[in-house]
């Protein structure tokens, strides 16, 4: 389980989308999870990553400043990805068949 840096739940990791600064400083949705940099976690919802601008979440948890402008490239890449994580998400655990 992880949180939500902007609505503060606590999800199973496979429903967050994992945001991440990388060591370049880029400022990236990293859907294969397994990015190095500092992480943070958003629910795949068009509504958190808006929060996340608003209260600035993403700076405190990436220890970044993240302008308003990433806050909105971040969201348009969510919503090319959206599909993508929508249906690992509805896969379920077991990985038998397919
Ligand atoms: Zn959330």
């Amino acid at each position: 389980m992880r949180k939500c840096v902007a609505c503060q739940q606590m999800m199973a990791k496979k429903l967050l989308i994992r945001v991440v600064r990388t060591p370049a400083e880029e400022i990236l949705i990293d859907m294969s999870g397994k990015k190095s940099g500092r992480g943070a976690y958003l629910c795949g919802k068009a509504e958190c990553f808006k929060l996340a601008k608003k209260a600035k979440a993403l700076d405190r948890a990436l220890k970044a400043q993240v302008g308003p402008d990433i806050y909105d490239r971040l969201a348009q890449e969510f919503i090319r990805v959206e599909d993508e994580f929508l249906a690992a998400a509805a896969e379920g655990d077991d990985d038998d068949g397919g």
